[in-house]
């Protein structure tokens, strides 16, 4: 797909077939506007006939408004998958969430987006078509975008799928695409250690969030099935690394579920665990997924959970829930096949 190219890379493939180089600037700047194929109206017929089956297609089989300005689309590639992607309207721009994967194969017991497991990987032209959605709709143009943050926090794992996340975040942050910040992208994991790693080698320096929900791990491992895999101390000490290498603030994002991880004991356990570090715990009552048997803490109690550790030194805020009454809020993201899940 030619989404998933950089210009550079866009003005050989249109060399290669044959048509000088300022038809692969229309080319990509009609991209970069979101144009199906149809609307670009500056392109001969013969070339976009040529470019037809590498250009960026996808159909919008449902597009939800919440009453709080939050939206949520759902988009279907020409393989049949469907993901699901938010816009997130807030006091200094948007902010679109988007998803890396076609469903999930993470197993956290809390999160809707990996019920059927993981169907597949996005490409970066995939995961990029869903940020020039929403820029589109808001009415950007070349000169200005509508788009300011990107938030890789929808259906899927992006670091099990590193590859094509990597080369997305190169896509939209480069200056003669979307050219947004590394800074103002946020990438949540639940915690692939290795990956977290190459992450910062690789000198990406998004502001990094790591799904805990739990201060122990014999408690993470009755949700989330990749506290089998690394242990918590692992993550702290690759988040550390990252901070290092980036000089970037790591967040922590702590899910409130009643009676399971919200204990007075608990929060401590969570106080002490992060004591000292450079860093930021996101507290978000569960929201509810219907096939799963968890209730959120109460929105009081969950500011009281970040008093307490805010006493501890701890920095803490609760998230404000947006999208909710449309499934579009943490959690609630999955994919839809063909309305088989609906
Ligand atoms: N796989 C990545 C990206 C998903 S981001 C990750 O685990 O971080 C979505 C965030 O919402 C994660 O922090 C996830 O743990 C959290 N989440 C999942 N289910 C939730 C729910 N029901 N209520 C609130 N947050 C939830």
């Amino acid at each position: 797909m030619i989404l998933d190219l950089n210009y550079e890379e866009v003005v050989s493939y249109v060399e290669k077939l044959g048509y000088p180089k300022f038809r692969a600037k229309q080319l990509y700047e009609a991209m970069t506007l979101g144009k199906s194929l149809e609307e670009i109206s500056n392109l001969p017929k013969d070339f976009k006939e040529k470019i037809k089956d590498e250009y960026p297609r996808y159909e919008v089989v449902a597009h939800l408004h919440s009453k709080d300005e939050t939206q949520k689309a759902a988009l279907k590639f020409p393989d049949g998958s469907i993901v699901e992607t938010v816009l997130l309207k807030y006091k200094y721009g948007y902010t679109v969430c988007v998803s890396t994967q076609v469903g999930c194969r993470m197993g956290c017991k809390f999160c809707a987006s990996t019920l059927s497991g993981l169907i597949r990987n996005l490409s970066a032209g995939e995961i990029l078509s869903q940020v020039l959605f929403y820029n589109k709709i808001l009415g950007a143009t070349l000169k200005e975008r509508k788009i300011t943050n990107i938030v890789l926090m929808g259906c899927g794992e992006p670091l099990d799928n590193y590859e094509n996340v990597s080369k997305f975040l190169k896509l939209v942050s480069n200056p003669d695409g979307l050219n947004i910040s590394p800074r103002n992208i946020s990438l949540s994991t639940c915690g692939i250690v290795p990956k977290i790693y190459q992450l910062a080698d690789d000198g990406f320096s998004v502001t990094l969030t790591i799904s805990l929900h739990a201060p122990t791990d014999e408690l993470r491992k009755k949700t989330m099935p990749i506290a089998n895999a690394y242990k918590i101390e692992e993550i702290l000490k690759a988040c550390d690394y990252y901070f290092e290498k980036t000089g970037r603030r790591v967040y922590f994002e702590y899910a409130l579920i009643s009676g399971v991880n919200d204990t007075d004991e608990q929060i401590l356990t969570l106080a002490n665990l992060l004591k000292g570090k450079m860093c930021h715990v996101n507290l978000i009552p569960l929201n509810s997924v219907k096939e799963r048997n968890l209730i959120g803490t109460t929105r009081k109690r969950a500011y009281v959970v970040a008093g307490k550790l805010e006493k501890l030194g701890i920095s803490a805020t609760v998230r404000r829930t947006m999208g909710e009454d449309i499934e579009g809020a943490c959690g609630q993201l999955r994919n839809r096949l063909g309305g088989q899940n609906e």
